[in-house]
């Protein structure tokens, strides 16, 4: 990653607004509620779409996501909202399908990013892309394997690459669903200074009233954007009930969010 200037421009060519939010549901539940979502979320600060359609759980039994039926309900929200669409892919068959539907952008999660030969996987499918791939960082504290998930993509040519920070596991209970362990996101912008950060605090709280105060902090340390969960209905959302917001409650969140301008 010897030219990690190159890694920035993606969103300087998108003009994305300062900072990039990504929102819209943990999961695609059904069609309505995707473009329900989508269609408040459109003309706010909102720039990226994103919405689940392939849920990786840590136990069988919960909702596995709605699966490919799920992309058309995502173009959709492209053509009618004009906001990019992103979505999660773990195996090379979910990239295939995710470029066969022009999705924007590409998140690989936690429970992926472990698996250096899932990465891998996906890097190869993703062979020279042009589309926009973000890494979250693995469930567990190690730099070393969310570092080389990073260079498994950008050796396949992937250079619009962006990290998505969504906190750690810990056994131990805390007040985060995902241990923040901010040092660690700080060290890996050390090494990559122009790479874009993005913060997750809805996976790293997975509370939506700790929200707001987990994304100022994000914004305080100059995170380039914020990527959080929400659907008109929380509480009864099919995954991640307890940490999604309405989009009005999003929208209040920035009116009172304080960003920190280049001249500060
Ligand atoms: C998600 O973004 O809905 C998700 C599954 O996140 P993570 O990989 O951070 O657990
Ligand atoms: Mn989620």
């Amino acid at each position: 990653m010897e030219n990690s200037k190159d890694l920035r421009k993606w969103l300087d060519d998108f003009q994305l607004s300062h900072p990039l939010v990504i929102a819209g549901p943990c999961s695609a539940e059904t069609e309505e509620q995707v473009l329900e979502i989508a269609h408040e979320l459109k003309d706010s600060d909102v720039s990226i779409f994103r919405a689940g359609i392939w849920k990786p759980r840590t136990r069988p039994g919960g909702f596995e996501g709605v699966g490919a039926i799920g992309l058309p309900w995502l173009q959709r929200v492209k053509k009618e909202t004009r906001m990019l669409i992103a979505t999660e892919v773990a195996t090379a068959e979910h990239v295939k399908l995710a470029l066969a539907h022009d999705i924007d952008i590409l998140w690989i999660g936690a429970r992926t990013t472990v698996n250096p030969f899932a990465v891998q996987e996906i890097a190869d499918a993703l062979q020279n892309t042009d589309k926009i791939v973000l890494l979250k960082n693995p469930v567990n504290p190690d730099l070393s394997l969310w570092l080389g998930g990073l260079e498994r993509l950008y050796n396949a040519g992937i250079k619009k690459l962006g990290v998505i920070h969504r906190g750690f596991s810990t056994y131990e209970k805390t007040k985060y669903r995902n241990n923040p362990e901010w040092q660690i996101a700080i060290d890996l912008q050390s090494k990559f200074p122009d790479l874009p950060l993005i913060c997750d605090p809805s996976h790293i709280t997975g509370k939506r009233d700790m929200i707001q105060e987990v994304s100022q902090q994000a914004l305080d340390l100059n995170y380039d954007g914020l990527i959080i969960e929400t659907h008109c209905n929380p509480d009864k959302a099919w995954s991640d009930a307890a940490q999604q917001v309405t989009p009005s409650s999003l929208k209040q969140m920035f009116v009172e969010l304080k960003v920190r301008k280049e001249t500060d």
